[in-house]
């Protein structure tokens, strides 16, 4: 039996490992995806210690001090006695500290998932550099959308950047950026309605009737958080949100929970990441009262 599991393998995950290590703790990574939704980052602006720089070579980084593999499997179900069965094994730790993020949402349009891979995308990085000198659109109003709509903007023809209220509430330095770029469309208090094309996307039709011929439209607005193997252990959740305390304690002794999947407000690398050494603090403190004494 390990004393600590981790789950995920993003900037609160990583970050609880490098911690856990510290703590000469015996524990394992388990993530699907190492690095996380960070590696869908562009460029990171606000990470101290980096002017900037891109998602993937910041996670890439947390990779390498960590120094250990990380398990990639995907986690199916998670018993009350901490045994953890992925798709290929099963492990079991005396503590576990949730760190599965969360998952891009949906339009949930009629053919969105058919146009998945052909023409739609949730990630920008990584699916941008398909659409060179392609007229694309970006769906949405954060950050993930105004940033997704400026690297799209060096590499595509032209972007339409649809959002379905009158102003954005990503942060004003991106603001700037989008209304000075040229190539860059913005459509106000508009939905996209249509998604048409044969076998790949070919174009848009938004709720104004206005019809866009693109290749690729990306949807961007925002995450839910990917809680449902908390529900197996009766976690309490707040919209579907893991409710810790400042311990980054969840209601169930011995679980801990951090970064984006938490009901923590802020949902960025830097408050993932305090959460994860929290958290492996906090799981250090409960393998050597309960077990080491
Ligand atoms: C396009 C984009 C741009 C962004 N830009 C910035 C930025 O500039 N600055 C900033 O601070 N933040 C940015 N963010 C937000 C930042 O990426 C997140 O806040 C951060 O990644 C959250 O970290 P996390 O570890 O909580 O979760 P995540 O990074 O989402 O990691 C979750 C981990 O859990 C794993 N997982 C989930 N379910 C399972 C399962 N069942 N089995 C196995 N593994 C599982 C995943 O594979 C992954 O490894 C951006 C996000 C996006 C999408």
């Amino acid at each position: 039996m390990k004393d600590l599991i981790i789950i995920g393998a993003g900037p609160a995950g990583l970050t609880a490992g490098i911690y856990a290590k510290r703590y000469n703790l015996d524990f394992l990574v388990i993530g699907q995806t190492p690095g996380g939704t960070a590696i869908e980052a562009w460029q990171i602006e606000n990470y101290p210690g980096f002017k900037s720089i891109a998602g993937l070579d910041l996670m890439q980084k947390f990779q390498e001090q960590l120094g250990q593999k990380i398990i990639q499997e995907n986690i199916e179900k998670i018993t009350k006695d901490f045994l953890v069965y992925t798709d290929k094994n099963q492990y079991q730790g005396k503590t576990l500290i949730l760190a599965m993020g969360s998952k891009n949402r949906k339009l949930g349009l009629e053919n969105e998932e058919k146009f998945l891979g052909r023409g739609i995308s949730y990630c920008v990085t990584c699916d941008g550099p398909l659409f060179k000198d392609k007229i694309v659109a970006v769906v949405g109003g954060g950050n993930a959308a105004l940033t997704g709509a400026l690297e799209l903007a060096d590499i595509a023809k032209k972007v339409y950047l649809i959002h379905r209220r009158d102003e954005f509430r990503a942060d004003p330095i991106w603001q700037e950026k989008i209304k000075q770029n040229k190539k860059i469309e913005i459509i106000f208090n508009t939905r996209v309605v249509q998604v048409k094309g044969d076998k790949i996307l070919e174009k848009i039709i938004l709720d104004s009737s206005r019809e866009l011929e693109v290749s690729g439209l990306f949807i961007e607005i925002g995450t839910t958080p990917s809680s449902g193997l908390a529900q197996d252990l009766a976690i309490t959740l707040e919209n579907d949100f893991i409710v810790v305390d400042k311990n980054q304690a969840t209601n169930i002794p011995g679980v801990f929970a951090a970064g984006d999947i938490t009901n923590n407000p802020l949902k960025q690398i830097i408050s993932a990441c305090g959460q994860g050494a929290v958290a492996s603090f906090s799981a250090f403190q409960y393998v050597y009262a309960k077990h080491k004494n």
